[in-house]
């Protein structure tokens, strides 16, 4: 399939790898209409931005920059930490209200962990050191945490890689979405999730956006992983949100919301 836009990529001011420009030129070299600049919130430690100032200092810049890329509308988002079971994020929300694209995910080493009846989010690493209760009450909370998020913060366009680093009840995370209005990433960077999961997501009827999460110039654009998956399992094109025929953000972001589930 073709697409209208990459909602998902990182620029040096967090982990990736690449400037605004090449990031830019890269979308333009992929025939892309659109391109998100979502780095990630300040809370990851070393991969995040230095504080949420950032985002609009990135916004200052791409709007020097639009005017030279006639063909390319450039959008500046985040990718926001999901920081404890309340789903409170790392991005405050009066900035958050100043960006065209909010993406919120769960991220390691980001957690300034609550515990609540000593549970708290749980890298998927760790479950292997857990007994069987003991995953399940960590599954429990890590889902709790991503659907807590969407119901608290009501700007959350986009869960990236539902479900990696930390594992979740897809399908529960698939009917808050749904519910909320929020789309399920397929994440082409880290293909993730993986087919059976999608099938659950498509399932219960949440839309889809499939990104790169590009980190480096050479991925921007590159959504492989997710027309693959698809065009394998047969999934409606007209509920995947940045195809071509899509239109572009304005169609789904909840900031210019005139999509309609
Ligand atoms: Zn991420
Ligand atoms: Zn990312």
């Amino acid at each position: 399939m073709k697409f209208y836009g990459d909602y998902h990529t990182h620029t040096r001011r967090s982990d990736g790898r690449q400037s605004e420009e090449q990031i830019i030129v890269a979308a333009l070299g992929r025939g892309l209409k659109e391109v998100a600049i979502t780095d990630h919130g300040p809370l990851a430690a070393v991969i995040g931005v230095k504080n949420p100032e950032v985002y609009l200092q990135t916004k200052e810049r791409v709007k020097n920059l639009q005017p030279l890329y006639p063909d390319l509308t450039i959008l500046v988002g985040a990718e926001a930490n999901i920081r404890d079971l309340d789903g409170n994020l790392d991005v405050p929300s009066a900035i958050l209200d100043q960006l065209d694209i909010v993406i919120a995910g769960l991220h390691p080493y980001t957690l300034p962990t609550s515990f609540q009846d000593g549970v708290g989010i749980f890298v998927q690493n760790s479950l292997r050191h857990l007994s069987q209760a003991q995953r399940e009450k960590a599954i429990t909370a890590n889902t709790q945490a991503i659907i807590a998020a969407i119901y608290a913060n009501p700007q959350i366009d986009i869960i990236s890689h539902p479900g990696l680093f930390f594992a979740v009840d897809i399908e529960e995370v698939a009917q808050a979405c749904v519910k909320q209005g929020v789309l399920f990433e397929i994440n082409c960077a880290h293909e993730h999730p993986d087919v059976s999961d999608i099938m659950v997501a498509e399932r219960v009827g949440v839309d889809f956006i499939i990104n790169s999460d590009a980190h480096f110039t050479d991925t921007v654009g590159d959504l492989r992983y997710g027309s693959d998956i698809v065009a394998q399992l047969d999934i409606d094109l007209g509920r995947i949100v940045n195809g071509l025929d899509g239109g572009g953000h304005t169609r789904w972001a909840k900031k210019h919301a005139t999509y309609t589930f």
